[in-house]
């Protein structure tokens, strides 16, 4: 493995590489589904598994180690189980993760383990049911529930619970869900709202993580957690005497862009070097037309020196990217 080709042209090592596996999802997220039409990629324009894999293993040449997958909803695909099998078993890859909405872990939760899926991400954004069900438009908490619990009893770890802020919605849950962190070694992450795509809840005036962190130290003192290596841009913490820890991602109020070591493949096989920017490549033309892996190690090259340095959004500036999340990839 080359560890050192991957650097943009702001000396940042890019190591991280996300891969959406599907567009589809089985909710309908309030904050992350377009208003109205879905739009849907053919079958035929969403890249084939042998087609990602190669992608990953020439990425890993130059230098990416860490792989996290996702969707749209992954655990929807099928076939996603050899996937993962196989994703395991590439030199270099040393950590995969994977982001779901829980709702097919229980049912999966035994064949994640045995393909070599250690770290679960799961998103949560209400610990009520009825709540979950106006977010998500399904009545599924009770079923997401029974996953994530499965999941800690087959030890899975970290298993970390995202928690989009949402004004309005579930601003009156944080206190719940930080509570969690007593009774579990769960790492609760709190998300500021982004301005993707066409969504139906607002993002004027997002909740920051300042005021999200104010809410929640009113139950204990929150101590820092120092990062790891694999480590993500979330600033952790932990209560005195807690089994989990509480994590803050800012990408609006504080954003982590100077030390943003990630790539995103969407489903259709474009490579986007920043979530908040609809700068990208196209891999999947040169990969059908039968580019070799040299050709195609160029096209990430270049995406990865085009990296912008920093995205635009901020508190008071919160122009919307226009791609969705869902085609884009958490
Ligand atoms: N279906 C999977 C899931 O629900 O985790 C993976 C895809 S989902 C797009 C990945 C992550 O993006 C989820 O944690 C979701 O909460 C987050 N997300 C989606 N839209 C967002 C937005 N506008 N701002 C912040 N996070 C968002």
């Amino acid at each position: 493995m080359n560890d050192s080709v991957l650097s943009d042209n702001h000396n940042r090592k890019i190591n991280y590489l996300r891969v959406s596996l599907t567009d589809r999802c089985n909710l309908k997220c309030i904050y992350c589904r377009p208003i109205g039409e879905i739009p849907r990629l053919k079958h035929s324009d969403i890249l084939r598994y042998e087609e990602i894999l190669r992608i990953i293993n020439i990425s890993s040449d130059l230098g990416v180690s860490k792989i996290r997958v996702t969707g749209g909803e992954p655990l929807l695909r099928k076939g996603v189980f050899g996937f993962l099998y196989d994703l395991n078993h590439i030199s270099g890859i040393e950590d995969i993760s994977l982001t779901t909405n829980g709702v097919f872990l229980s049912e999966n939760i035994k064949k994640i383990k045995a393909v070599g899926i250690q770290r679960l991400n799961i998103s949560l954004d209400s610990l009520d049911p009825r709540k979950f069900k106006k977010i998500t438009g399904h009545d599924l908490f009770h079923q997401v529930w029974k996953g994530i619990e499965q999941a800690h009893a087959l030890n899975f770890n970290p298993i970390k619970i995202n928690v989009v802020a949402l004004k309005g919605v579930n601003d009156d849950e944080f206190l719940r869900f930080a509570e969690l962190t007593f009774s579990y070694p769960f790492h609760v992450r709190f998300i500021e709202h982004m301005p993707i795509g066409n969504a139906a809840v607002s993002s004027y005036r997002p909740l920051l993580s300042s005021e999200i962190k104010d809410t929640v130290s009113s139950i204990g003192k929150l101590v820092p957690v120092n990062k790891g290596l694999f480590d993500g841009p979330a600033d952790r913490y932990r209560f005195e005497g807690a089994a989990g820890e509480i994590g803050f991602i800012s990408p609006i109020s504080h954003h982590f862009c100077e030390t943003c070591n990630r790539l995103r493949l969407t489903a259709s096989g474009h490579l986007r070097p920043c979530l908040l920017s609809d700068y990208n490549e196209d891999l999947k033309t040169p990969l059908r037309k039968g580019f070799s892996d040299n050709a195609l190690a160029e096209i990430i090259l270049r995406a990865v020196k085009n990296k912008p340095s920093q995205h635009r959004l901020s508190p008071n500036h919160l122009n919307p990217v226009s791609s969705q999340m869902s085609s884009i990839g958490g």
